[in-house]
């Protein structure tokens, strides 16, 4: 296939990611307000048709990867039926989908027989006060059942997102580790990014991956793991004495936006080529308004030559972006 989505850098993005809704069951502080979140009316959400229309475009583009996200993607009615027309659209590869696993206990069956092979699960802590804290849901053992569900459906290592935050997370950085030691997950730690809705981001907040690091590896030797796909954003360790991977999504610390491959579809419809994007370009009324496959196709491919270098977030001229990362789709 011919790669038609090809930056100004000289980057190929291959990889869409499509939330599929901005609500969501979770009011995680790094996230969501505790309250007063305004969500988008359900007449400008995209419709399964509307998704599956643009991804089946994109596909033609050089798009092989897809992963479902929000808000959170389970809360989204009828999501299996989402994914087995997506799942039948030839030029995607991989489907996955990012969850804060609440209903996984209930739906991982029905999401695999619907074509979904992969979730990543997002958990913080291991410990219940803490979740509650967090996430404001006192649900933690909801997650670790819907997790436990999961592995015996999906791809594994089942990846769990960590969000790294100081003050939260040193406390369970050897948990999660030993988690990673003697269950099918991977860990996969990410620095806490300023896309919290209540704009409270400050960098002495931000764990970073190197700190993460040296903790594991000063209880249990690490090694880097070289990999033949350079263009994941992780970086990933593993334990030297036995099984067990450890990623690093570095995004503030160390950004990886030379090697980015992907855009973002928001549930209102508007297309992103970063997260910390400051304009977005809108699909959803050329969709309603008879644009042709072409001209929705000439849409992305504009969009993507003018991609971001990068996001600013190491500059004092960094602008926070309107959107929060509930309402983006991270
Ligand atoms: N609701 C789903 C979930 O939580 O997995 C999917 C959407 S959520 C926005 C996607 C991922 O973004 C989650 O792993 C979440 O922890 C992460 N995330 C949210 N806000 C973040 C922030 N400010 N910095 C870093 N990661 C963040
Ligand atoms: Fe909801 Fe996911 Fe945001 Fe938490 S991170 S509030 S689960 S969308």
């Amino acid at each position: 296939m011919e790669h038609m989505l090809i930056d100004s850098f000289g980057r190929t993005i291959n990889n869409l990611r499509v939330s599929v809704t901005d609500q969501c069951n979770f009011r995680c502080i790094y996230c969501m307000p505790e309250e007063g979140m305004v969500f988008q009316p359900k007449e400008e959400i995209l419709t399964f048709e509307e998704i599956t229309r643009v991804i089946r475009i994109v596909s033609t583009l050089g798009i092989s990867k897809i992963r479902l996200t929000g808000g959170e993607p389970t809360v989204r009615k009828d999501l299996p039926v989402l994914i087995s027309m997506i799942s039948e659209i030839p030029g995607i590869k991989d489907m996955a989908m990012t969850t804060n696993g609440f209903f996984l206990k209930k739906m991982a069956r029905d999401l695999r027989e619907a074509g979904l092979p992969r979730i990543n699960v997002s958990l913080d802590t291991l410990d219940e006060e803490k979740f509650k804290q967090m996430t404001r849901r006192d649900v933690l053992h909801k997650v670790i059942e819907g997790l436990e569900e999961a592995t015996r459906y999906f791809q594994l290592p089942i990846k769990i997102n960590v969000v790294a935050m100081k003050g939260y997370t040193e406390d369970d950085i050897l948990d999660f580790a030993l988690l990673a030691r003697t269950k099918p997950y991977q860990i996969r730690f990410i620095e806490f990014m300023p896309l919290d809705a209540d704009r409270t981001w400050s960098r002495d907040q931000v764990l970073t991956g190197k700190e993460i690091i040296d903790r594991i590896d000063s209880k249990w030797p690490l090694e880097a793991v070289t990999r033949s796909n350079q263009r994941e954003p992780a970086d990933l360790f593993r334990f030297k004495d036995g099984p067990g991977e450890i990623g690093l999504i570095a995004s503030v610390s160390e950004p990886f936006c030379g090697s980015c491959n992907r855009i973002r579809l928001t549930a209102d419809g508007k297309l992103r080529t970063c997260l910390f994007s400051l304009n977005e370009t809108d699909i959803k009324e050329p969709l309603r308004t008879g644009a042709s496959d072409v001209d929705i196709a000439d849409l992305f491919i504009e969009a993507v030559k003018n991609k971001e270098a990068g996001h600013h977030i190491n500059d004092p001229s960094f602008i926070q972006p309107e959107r929060s990362m509930s309402a983006i789709g991270g």
